[in-house]
């Protein structure tokens, strides 16, 4: 998808159905346009194409698209629209499977509701106190985000209530299914008022969902896209390998085919640890991302890899879906999952704009039938390789551009992005390209720098003051 729009020619205009639509046409507020405008969203993505009328006209919706396809602001835009901000009573719920999910959901909407001066958002998510939360609740709040589990707790204590609620979000709802919230949803759902709408999001289609869909939902409007994998820039392979030799398969592909970032996809936690564990022997810069993982971690995990200190980040299924990050050059299939939805899902991380990705996979014997039903469902036929092919060839260490360094103050401590970068850069300081993403969590602040400033970036933070003290920084690296 293109972020600009070509001057139209009546010879080469694209044909409406495919044109990129701008979001003028929707029925929304110049104020809630310009917030769209504000985040460089020049046109709507497909799923947004389809969904954004159908909601904004109050109907019900399941939308059905992969990840990365813009799904959020197809549920935000609808959901703010209907918001009375001189009513801080919740009047918006949004419910998603993890916490990653709703931190990034609900960061979206608070974005998306910079048009107007008063909108309260609140995450109430498990895996945090809940005194703080009630105490949020008490102040008032117009859209609340969270996972099923906690939001129930809630409506137990009733800490939340839902009478002016007039839209239900579920979002991911195919993964909060296979995550067991099932239960969970339905409490939740009947706690909320009959009068409202309902959007359903999901990127597959299980039984479970149009269960859901039948029990809370109203006449919903289905809108799917399918897959567009066929024309995209996804260039896959599949390698027969013996079971034991996968994980030194992993290091030899990373080695030949130097992506910058790969998503490496594991079925067990176990093998997650051991592919980390023999990547990092081989001098590769490997994260760990699975379910016995501690919040914290799982956090400061994903802040590395998306700012590009972190060459290989190896998930579990459960861990890594549905989190926005997206257009990487690889994603490689460590184990192949018996799910063809999965596997297509999971692929279509890779593949930028104008630059092609990368889906390798390593396939056992048995798990040619996998590959048959992969092939069958997104109509390819399955090139396969050889890893003897692979020229043995450069041995040159798969180096990451960036580091990050770990700022102990944060949010807590007021610290804000500009207070880093003030201290970066300045008269002899690091450039504007040399300092990358800068995160700023509750009790610390994240800093992508140029791996080759990196001492220098350490010397000038340690030396300055953030906020009128001295601050501790340490380097994020390999073993931490
Ligand atoms: P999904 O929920 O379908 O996985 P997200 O809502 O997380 O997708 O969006 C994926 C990425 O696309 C985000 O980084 C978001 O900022 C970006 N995005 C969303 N809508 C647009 C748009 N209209 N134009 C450009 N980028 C967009
Ligand atoms: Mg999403």
């Amino acid at each position: 998808m293109t972020t600009s729009t070509p001057p139209l020619s009546l010879t080469d205009a694209p044909p409406l159905s495919d044109a990129a639509r701008p979001f003028d046409d929707l029925p929304l507020t110049a104020a809630m346009l310009a917030a769209v405008r504000q985040l460089g969203y020049l046109t709507m993505t497909p799923i947004q194409a389809a969904s954004l009328p159908v909601a904004l006209a109050g109907r019900d919706l399941i939308a059905r698209a992969k990840t990365g396809s813009g799904k959020t602001v197809a549920f935000a835009l609808p959901l703010l629209a209907r918001l009375d901000t001189r009513n801080f009573a919740v009047q918006a719920m949004v419910l998603c499977p993890t916490r990653e999910l709703a931190d990034q959901v609900t960061q979206e909407i608070r974005r998306l509701a910079r048009f107007a001066d008063n909108i309260k958002v609140l995450s109430l998510c498990g895996g945090t106190p809940i005194r703080p939360q009630v105490a949020s609740l008490e102040h008032g709040a117009h859209v609340v985000v969270g996972t099923p589990g906690r939001i129930m707790d809630h409506l137990q204590r009733r800490s939340l209530k839902l009478a002016a609620l007039s839209t239900l979000v579920l979002d991911e709802a195919d993964r909060m299914l296979d995550m067991g919230f099932h239960d969970d949803i339905v409490f939740v759902a009947e706690h909320c008022p009959a009068q409202r709408q309902t959007l359903l999001f999901s990127a597959t289609y299980p039984e479970g969902i149009a269960e859901l869909a039948q029990r809370f939902q109203r006449d919903p409007e289905e809108v799917t896209l399918a897959e567009q994998h066929a024309d995209s820039k996804i260039r896959q392979r599949f390698y027969e390998i013996e079971h034991a030799q996968r994980l030194q398969a992993v290091a030899a592909l990373l080695r030949h085919f130097r992506p910058e970032r790969t998503l490496a996809f594991c079925n067990t936690r176990q093998q997650c640890r051991d592919l980390v564990e023999l990547l990092r022997a081989q001098g590769f810069h490997a994260l760990a991302l699975h379910g016995d993982m501690e919040q914290r971690e799982r956090d400061q995990v994903l802040i590395r890899f998306a700012n590009r200190s972190c060459s290989v980040l190896v998930a579990t299924d459960v861990a890594a879906r549905g989190l926005d990050i997206a257009q990487l050059e690889a994603v490689i299939n460590v184990d192949m999952t018996p799910d063809p939805e999965v596997h297509i899902h999971r692929i279509g991380r890779t593949g930028r704009a104008d630059e092609a990705g990368w889906a390798l996979s390593l396939c056992s014997t048995v798990d040619r039938r996998r590959v048959a039903a992969i092939a069958q469902l997104s109509g390819i036929e399955p090139e396969w390789h050889d890893l003897a092919e692979l020229p043995a060839g450069e041995d040159a260490p798969l180096v990451p551009p960036m580091v990050t360094l770990q700022i102990l103050g944060g949010r807590k401590d007021k610290i804000r992005p500009g207070d880093v970068m003030g201290a970066l850069g300045g008269e002899a300081g690091l450039t504007r390209e040399q300092v990358g993403k800068i995160t700023v969590a509750d009790q610390s602040t994240y800093v992508a720098v140029a791996r080759d400033v990196a001492p220098q970036a350490v010397r000038r933070l340690a030396a300055g003051k953030l906020k009128g003290r001295t601050v501790k920084v340490r380097v994020l690296d390999d073993a931490d």
